[in-house]
């Protein structure tokens, strides 16, 4: 089947229309009219081959919602009508001991949304900045947010699992501190998450101006992170801290904030790394620094239901498909409140 789709067939050239063919719905598929889709900072890196391998045409995209317009004979977990939502994997080896344990985003032959690799011509996968995908029900979400919060449900699929992942597994709740720092789009979402379940949250942000916005998402306290006397007050206080920001950056300051045996977990991926920390920042309190990587299939379901019970969507500003060249160069100035998504809509006209 052909849909129209947004993408860039190079590097260095702007995203355009483009006609892409999307497989027919097979045994264990479900075909999915898309009617969202987020724009995550992964999509400007791959588009323009920042990262390396980008095969093109690219069509970005993985954050993606919709309605199922098709199953499979065999698809018991969805049903045409339903909302749903697809992340950033579409595949993985369904066998290996990451699979599993449902952590299919450690699986060494996770397959993304996009630029991953699969039998479907062009022979590289083709994300959500489209009509329509096809996808193994295995990757396909439940969503039970109301219908008119959809377009704010599409940044869950990256940014609310990329931080909630890391939030669970180091068990964040009632009686821990919390520190989340970056307020953009993961950073946003870390906010409201944290707060949700049940932590004391201090937002970290490097601008003042940001400061009245994290107390509106949900942060107890605000500390710039420039300002010495602020980050003082907070010294050997946190337990857990959640950092978004994907700029190299000095982590010995942020590490002094952590109380004893406290954590620091990288969900932000700079493009050059982050100078090492001081040893002695982690042996001193036997203090960790770890990474996490969005989330399993199994926990990005919890994470929605959990999101739908507690009312939790992003901010997010909405775009036509034809003003995605416009909002990266936004996005890269840091100018979203917190998050662009793309009507779908806007790609038949
Ligand atoms: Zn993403
Ligand atoms: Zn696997």
């Amino acid at each position: 089947m052909t849909v129209k789709a947004f993408g860039a067939y190079a590097g260095d050239k702007p995203l355009e229309p483009m006609d892409i063919s999307r497989r027919s719905v097979g045994p264990h598929d479900v075909g999915i009219e898309i009617a969202f889709c987020g724009v995550c900072h992964s999509d400007i890196h791959q588009v323009r081959a920042e990262w390396a391998g980008t095969l093109y045409p690219c069509v970005p995209g993985h954050e993606i919602v919709g309605r199922v317009s098709a199953v499979g004979a065999h698809v018991t977990s969805h049903k045409v009508g339903d909302l749903v939502g697809v992340g950033c994997i579409v595949d993985s080896c369904k066998r290996c001991d990451d699979c599993s344990d449902g952590l299919e985003n450690y699986c060494d032959h996770m397959v993304g949304t996009y630029n991953g690799p699969t039998p479907d011509a062009p022979g590289h996968t083709l994300g959500g900045y489209s009509q329509r995908i096809v996808v193994h029900e295995r990757y396909v979400l439940r969503v039970s947010h109301p219908e008119e919060q959809l377009a704010a449900v599409a940044p869950l699929l990256c940014a609310g699992i990329t931080t909630y992942s890391p939030l669970r597994h180091w068990n964040v709740g009632p009686g821990h501190k919390v520190g989340v720092v970056g307020i953009g789009g993961l950073g946003h979402m870390g906010i409201k998450l944290a707060n949700a379940m049940g932590a004391h949250v201090v937002a970290f942000t490097t601008s003042e101006s940001k400061r009245q916005a994290a107390k509106a998402l949900g942060a107890h306290d605000v500390v710039v992170s420039r300002n010495e006397d602020e980050m003082a007050a907070h010294t050997k206080s946190l337990d857990f801290i959640l950092n978004t920001v994907a700029a190299p950056h000095d982590l010995d300051a942020l590490f002094a904030l952590l109380k004893r045996d406290g954590t620091m977990t990288l969900v932000g991926a700079p493009a050059t790394p982050h100078p090492s920390p001081e040893v002695f920042s982690l042996i001193m309190k036997r203090r960790s620094l770890a990474g996490s990587m969005i989330g399993g299939i199994p926990e990005t379901q919890e994470m929605l239901d959990f999101c739908a019970e507690h009312g939790i969507v992003a901010d997010i500003e909405m775009i036509r498909a034809d003003g995605i060249n416009e909002a990266y160069e936004r996005m890269l100035k840091g100018d979203v409140k917190y998050r662009f998504v793309i009507d779908t809509a806007s790609l038949a006209a």
